[in-house]
């Protein structure tokens, strides 16, 4: 142990190994400073590497080499459309952060980005239908060499406890991290520490001097002589927090990496005065039950039907995943997707992808060659059921849901390759599984401005202290304004962090 009782020093120290973790440290390990990157599990990347990579930073190189005409001004309309002038001073930083980030990032060689269609979620001012967000390029392993066993693998794969495929190349946020990686160790700057926990926060003459942490090797301290940022996730794979904070859903059906994310960074920094927002707040979506109990993340809806515990539909199915998640929220489940042969498959997208066989040889999935039977597989109601079916096949045979008008945004008709998106439940056999109220991670958290420091209960900044990610409270509120916000956001804040320690 070192002087004053540190175990090491490092001008810099981020807990998480997110996209925003990953970022600020680039920024700062670039920068010169000696950075210290602390990941709490044996593998980089949480959510973020099981994540499709979709960045929303509006207005940036990426945009302007794809054609889009895509400006900050377009994306701030559509922005204050959605959000008001609420956050504004966080949106404005946000929006004027995003082309810097970007060059910044893309001058490093081991950066590339390449923009990716996914429609913005809202029918607002200032929508792309075709979006705005980017995803880096593929990733082969033989770059990463032997830090590639470092970078969390996707979902299905982790889950099973197995490593990265041998055969394919790191893809989607596998990608991501994995480049931000590269990047970091080319520095000669970055320690990236995995199995070390962040347990609390050191102050010392009222700045954050530092950080305890747990490791294998037991407790360290770890003096960070500029600054702390706090990127290590959200609570949501805590049971008692989300049930505190009445965040709708449950531990068991996040997306995020199981046991990784349970607000640690939250709660040291709310130990040393931190504030808080939007604490029953989550990035929502529709969950796929699986044999094992977690859900798969399941979006665009192309065919089928979602029904509740009486065997009613509640929503437009397609809607963008957040939105049908609220909706969920405020209906009563169990919530069942209903669906016949026609598609062959499931009609929507999976993430991790499910095979029939598998969930229907498990009992997940149970399918009937009729819907009286099928109905009463999952405990509805028969004639609630086909009363249901029938209305819906009626809608699909006049081209129009006049009940929840599914297929009339350009949203619903991308992911439906512009086809119709009600389509008749019509063609046994039948077909249900059970949905849930899955997330992809709470966005409450900790209060910040708009360089990401941290803010106390008087709206103070805490001296050292910044956040980023579902750390923080995002300032989207409760809205998911497009793919890749909370990635983009995350990235751009961490960054803005890193430039006001560098001041
Ligand atoms: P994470 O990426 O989860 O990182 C937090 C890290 O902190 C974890 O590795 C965790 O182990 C670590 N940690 C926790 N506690 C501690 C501690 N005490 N000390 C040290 N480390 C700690 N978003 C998008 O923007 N675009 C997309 O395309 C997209 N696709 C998605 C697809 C899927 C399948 C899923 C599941 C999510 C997707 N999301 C997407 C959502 C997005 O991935 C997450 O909301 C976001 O990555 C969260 O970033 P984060 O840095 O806050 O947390």
């Amino acid at each position: 142990m070192g002087r004053a009782g540190w175990d090491d020093e490092y001008d810099v120290v981020v807990a998480g190994s997110g996209a925003g973790a990953m970022a600020g440290a680039l920024a700062a390990a670039s920068g010169g400073l000696r950075t210290a990157v602390l990941e709490k599990t044996g593998l980089l990347g949480g959510t973020s590497a099981y994540s499709g990579s979709a960045i929303w930073l509006p207005g940036t190189r990426v945009q302007e080499r794809a054609g889009l005409g895509d400006s900050t001004e377009g994306a701030r309309t559509y922005l204050r459309a959605l959000l008001g002038d609420a956050e504004e001073k966080r949106r404005e930083a946000f929006l004027e952060t995003a082309p810097e980030l970007v060059d910044f990032l893309e001058k490093d060689p081991e950066i590339e980005f390449r923009f990716q269609a996914f429609p913005d979620y809202f029918d607002a001012p200032g929508r792309l239908d075709l979006g705005r967000s980017f995803v880096p390029l593929e990733l082969p392993a033989e770059r990463l060499g032997e830090l590639a066993a470092l970078v969390r693998p996707p979902v299905d794969r982790d889950r099973a406890g197995r490593g990265h495929s041998a055969s394919k190349p790191l893809a989607q946020g596998r990608a991501l991290i994995g480049r931000l990686l590269l990047a970091i160790t080319a520095t000669g700057a970055g320690d990236v520490r995995t199995r070390t926990a962040l347990t609390d926060l050191i102050v010392e003459d009222g700045r954050v001097a530092g950080v305890a942490a747990r490791t294998a090797d037991g407790p360290v301290r770890l003096r960070a002589r500029r600054g702390v940022l706090l990127a290590a996730g959200g609570f949501e794979s805590s049971t008692a927090l989300r049930a505190e904070r009445g965040v709708p859903g449950g531990a068991g059906w996040t997306m995020a990496p199981e046991g990784a994310n349970t607000g640690d960074a939250i709660e040291a920094a709310v130990r040393i005065g931190a504030s808080t927002g939007l604490l029953d707040q989550a990035w929502f979506c529709p969950g796929l039950l699986t044999p094992d109990g977690r859900p798969a993340f399941t979006l665009g809806f192309r065919g089928g039907l979602i029904v509740d515990a009486a065997g009613r539909r509640f929503a437009n199915e397609s809607l963008p995943y957040d939105r049908m998640g609220r909706r969920m929220a405020a209906a009563e489940g169990p919530f069942h997707l209903v669906w016949d042969s026609r598609a062959g498959g499931l009609p929507a997208i999976s993430v991790p992808p499910l095979r029939a066989d598998e969930q229907l040889a498990s009992g997940a999935w149970v399918r009937a060659g009729a819907l009286p039977e099928l109905a009463e597989m999952i405990g509805l109601p028969p004639d609630a059921l086909i009363g249901t079916v029938e209305r819906f096949n009626g809608f699909a045979a006049k081209g129009a849901d006049e009940d929840f008008h599914r297929g009339e945004d350009a949203y619903d008709l991308y992911f439906s390759g512009g086809e119709p998106c009600v389509v008749p439940v019509d063609r046994p056999p039948y077909l249900a599984a059970r949905v849930v109220l899955s997330d992809l991670g709470t966005k409450g958290g900790l209060r910040t401005d708009a360089d990401a420091r941290v803010l106390d209960g008087s709206g103070r900044h805490l001296p050292g202290l910044y956040a980023a990610g579902n750390t923080s409270a995002s300032f989207t509120g409760p809205v998911y304004p497009g793919p890749g916000v909370p990635i983009g956001s995350a990235m751009a804040f961490a960054y803005r962090a890193v430039q006001d320690i560098r001041r």
